[in-house]
């Protein structure tokens, strides 16, 4: 589903060179779940952009379901994004002036899909929210509007899921929640997930867990299922 060859990202400022990423190379399969961890400045947010489309390497390639993003310009990427990929970020991204059903509409009503609303109501009685589809974002907890983000990167059907600290700014027992759906929508429809987090807990919940550090991964491992049954069973 993702395949990613000797990626390498500098920043330039003035005459200064920041490189944020170094030859990084990986591939995730379909279906399966990752987790992305490093400390602070280590390049997880660079990559999951990367990855996703939003900005292109200095150097190296990224292929999203066999499609190469570098040879593609911008118009084209934000096509196969459409198509592709969902994203959902730390601080949540809502459109303030939208309530929670025309947020999650936004994707669905730019492809054209005149069931936008019927499927947006149904993502977010999905995630819980079936009494709030015409709150505004200001009116609704943290969790909440996280998983209103969740029900719009989940409205395309993506392949794809990015999910940049999806629980870094929630109370642990709504992160679980939020958490909860991640794991819950990957078994129902199969989508790839990697997920950026400083939360070990998260991270040995996927089946792998890829380690970065100054721009490198350093580690690359599975997550054994008696790992996680252990700590949730
Ligand atoms: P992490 O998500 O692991 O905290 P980031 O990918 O956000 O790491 O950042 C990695 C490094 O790249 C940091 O030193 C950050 O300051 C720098 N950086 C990120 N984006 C930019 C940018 N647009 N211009 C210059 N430097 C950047």
């Amino acid at each position: 589903m993702l395949q990613v060859a000797h990626l390498t990202k500098t920043y330039r400022s003035g005459t200064r060179t920041l490189t944020v990423l170094q030859d990084v190379s990986f591939s995730v399969a379909e279906g399966e779940i990752c987790a992305v961890v490093g400390p602070s400045g280590s390049g997880k947010t660079t990559l999951l952009g990367l990855c996703a489309g939003l900005d292109l390497p200095t150097a190296g390639k990224v292929w999203l379901d066999g499609q190469d993003l570098t040879v593609l310009d911008e118009d084209a990427r934000a096509a196969l994004r459409n198509r592709l990929v969902g994203f959902v970020f730390q601080t949540f991204q809502l459109l303030p002036t939208l309530t929670a059903l025309e947020n999650v509409m936004v994707p669905a009503e730019l492809r054209g899909d005149r069931t936008a609303r019927r499927r947006a109501i149904e993502l977010l009685e999905r995630v819980g929210l079936g009494d709030r589809l015409h709150h505004y974002p200001r009116q609704l907890s943290g969790g909440e509007q996280q998983r209103v983000a969740l029900a719009r990167a989940f409205i395309n059907r993506p392949r794809i899921l990015f999910a940049d600290e999806p629980t870094g700014n929630l109370d642990a027992e709504t992160g679980a929640v939020v958490e909860d759906l991640l794991f819950e929508l990957n078994a129902t429809a199969g989508t790839t997930l990697v997920i950026v987090t400083h939360n070990l807990e998260l991270a040995r919940r996927t089946g792998r867990i890829l380690h970065l550090r100054a721009g490198r991964i350093v580690a690359d491992e599975p997550v054994h299922a008696t790992t996680s049954a252990t700590r949730h069973g």
